[in-house]
């Protein structure tokens, strides 16, 4: 799938894509970590999978040895997978580290497969790229789907 530079950007933001995730996605850098997770879930819902890969960090406990398994998961993930919506509950950062909150809508099928995560980004070759993350409970107002 390809993103329609002036529709609104998939992640959520009321921007179009063009001035949203649409650059990213085509080689800019991300100014800030909140930038580059929200084009990281665009990308996912595009079925983008060599951005993923390219934005997750050399050493992330998330990036397999085995590339071409690897990319195959990646793919099965984005084909099964109806993105629904992105909440970005909060963003900081410090330095050269950078921590989202993030509650993504997501459907497999029927099911609900939603899920939030606390992620962490650091820099590496001077861009933001995606470090590691762990699971976070549902917020507590509910999800704009
Ligand atoms: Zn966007």
């Amino acid at each position: 799938m390809k993103l329609s530079p002036n529709s609104l950007c998939p992640c959520g933001s009321t921007k179009k894509a063009k001035r949203c995730c649409g650059p990213l996605l085509d080689g800019q850098p991300a100014p800030t970590p909140e930038a580059l997770m929200r084009s990281r879930y665009v990308a996912y819902s595009l079925g983008d999978v060599a951005y993923v890969q390219r934005t997750t960090h050399s050493h992330s406990p998330h990036r397999e040895a085995d590339l071409a398994a690897w990319t195959a998961r990646l793919r099965q993930f984005c084909e099964e997978t109806t993105f629904v919506g992105l909440r970005v509950l909060s963003a900081e950062t410090v330095g050269e580290q950078g921590v989202v909150r993030f509650w993504a809508s997501l459907h497999r099928g029927p099911a609900d497969v939603s899920f939030g995560e606390e992620s962490r980004f650091s820099r590496e070759g001077g861009r933001w790229v995606y470090l590691a993350g762990r699971p976070l409970p549902p917020p507590k107002t509910p999800t704009p789907a």
